[in-house]
């Protein structure tokens, strides 16, 4: 008999599950989204290093319109007067296949849901209920339809609702007082940046990365500024923080500015069901300062596929041992930069510039810090 999954959720993780299902099995799968359309939100990039790349290749991606997307060839680092302290080269990491490359969320999305969209999506549907019934699950929504399956995979975001369902051990999703603010820039304004790389800048208590998004020279500003509340109605003031360490900011920080609280899991903790699972960031948000939550999505939505399409046996088991040993990794080294990209003390931060300069000439540290990541 053919197995039966329910997805729930169709961001970046549930969509790649979808895909790779349609693509390389014959599974029936439905994905289940509580929203009435996809969030195709025009001002949000995201950044996807090689080891995401290599799995979207298997649905196709490289076949995608090369003018929407973009491969960075660097990262600069500066201090927040724009003055460069090191430059990372990213090109190290990438082969002809796959190459590291930034676009619009909306772009990988508009991607994703192509092959999906009319006969494996259901939109405004929130689990009202979930039972046991013949070893398999039988869910029920709020709209009083259901459907009896053997899997079901939570690929519902860092609040995961499926979880709520499932497990009784509670792991609320911490604020880590920080928030993060973005903007599309149309030109790099007064700043003395490449548009060839990514950008990253580093201030008292905030930082701020800017990269180009396609070939039309757009360019995705991503601000996180460490604050004890989030006020969305403060934005304005928060920002202000952050212009008043370089006046030449200003103008990049003009207009309409997208805002939201910065949350982490704060434990990585296994399904206790062995017919539910968790992807991308209902398994575990990270802090965004590797810039690795969309391809940890992808990466877990691709071992998860892989162990279900050979049919192994203990699938719960291995699939948390390995995305635990993966999620350590990347979870250890976004706090690290999180911690590094934020110091107050002017001290701390030349001592932060030297260790910088220092390190990323090191081949070694780059392959052990970035290499273990980025090549998989
Ligand atoms: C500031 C910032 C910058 C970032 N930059 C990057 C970056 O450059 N590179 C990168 O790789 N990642 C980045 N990320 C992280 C990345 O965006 C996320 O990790 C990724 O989108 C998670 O995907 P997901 O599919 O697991 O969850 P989500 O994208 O949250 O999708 C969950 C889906 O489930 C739906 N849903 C929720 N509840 C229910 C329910 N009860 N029933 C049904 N459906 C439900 C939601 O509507 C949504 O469609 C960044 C994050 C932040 C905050």
């Amino acid at each position: 008999m053919k197995k039966k999954i329910a997805i729930i959720g169709s961001g970046i993780a549930g969509l790649t599950l979808a895909n790779l299902i349609k693509k390389n099995s014959d599974y029936e799968f439905m994905l289940y989204e509580k929203e009435e359309s996809l969030s195709l939100d025009e001002g949000f990039g995201i950044q996807l290093s090689t080891n995401s790349i290599k799995i979207l290749n298997i649905i196709g991606f490289n076949k995608i319109d090369k003018s929407k997307i973009f491969h960075p060839i660097g990262v600069d680092f500066y201090n927040i007067q724009n003055k460069k302290i090191c430059e990372l080269d990213l090109t190290q990491f990438n082969t002809e296949e796959k190459k590291y490359t930034t676009l619009k969320r909306s772009t990988l999305i508009e991607f994703l849901k192509d092959d999906v969209y009319t006969q494996h999506l259901r939109f405004g549907k929130k689990i009202k209920e979930v039972s046991e019934l013949k070893g398999k699950v039988f869910i029920k929504f709020d709209d009083n339809t259901n459907d009896l399956v053997d899997l079901v995979i939570g690929a519902d975001g860092i609040f995961s609702n499926t979880r709520s369902f499932f497990e009784k051990k509670k792991n609320e999703p911490k604020f880590k007082k920080a928030i993060a603010v973005r903007k599309i820039l149309k030109t790099k304004s007064e700043l003395k940046i490449d548009e060839q790389k990514i950008s990253l800048m580093m201030g008292k208590n905030c930082h701020i990365v800017i990269y180009p998004l396609n070939q039309n020279k757009e360019l995705n500003l991503v601000c996180i500024i460490r604050d004890k509340k989030y006020n969305p109605d403060n934005i304005k003031q928060l920002v202000n923080k952050v212009v008043a360490q370089n006046s030449d900011l200003d103008k990049a920080f003009e207009g309409d500015l997208k805002s939201w609280p910065l949350y982490f899991t704060p434990q990585i903790l296994p399904s206790t069901n062995s017919k539910v699972f968790y992807i991308g960031d209902a398994f575990n948000g990270f802090l965004p300062t590797l810039a690795q939550g969309a391809g940890q999505s992808i990466e877990s939505a691709y071992e998860l596929f892989n162990l279900i399409k050979e049919d192994k046996k203990d699938i719960q088991n291995v699939y948390y041992q390995e995305r635990l040993k993966r999620a350590k990794i990347v979870r250890r080294r976004s706090n690290i930069n999180f911690f590094a990209f934020h110091f107050s003390s002017t001290i701390m931060q030349v001592i932060r510039n030297f260790f910088m300069k220092f390190l990323i000439k090191r081949k070694s540290f780059i392959g052990s810090y970035l290499g273990t990541v980025y090549k998989r």
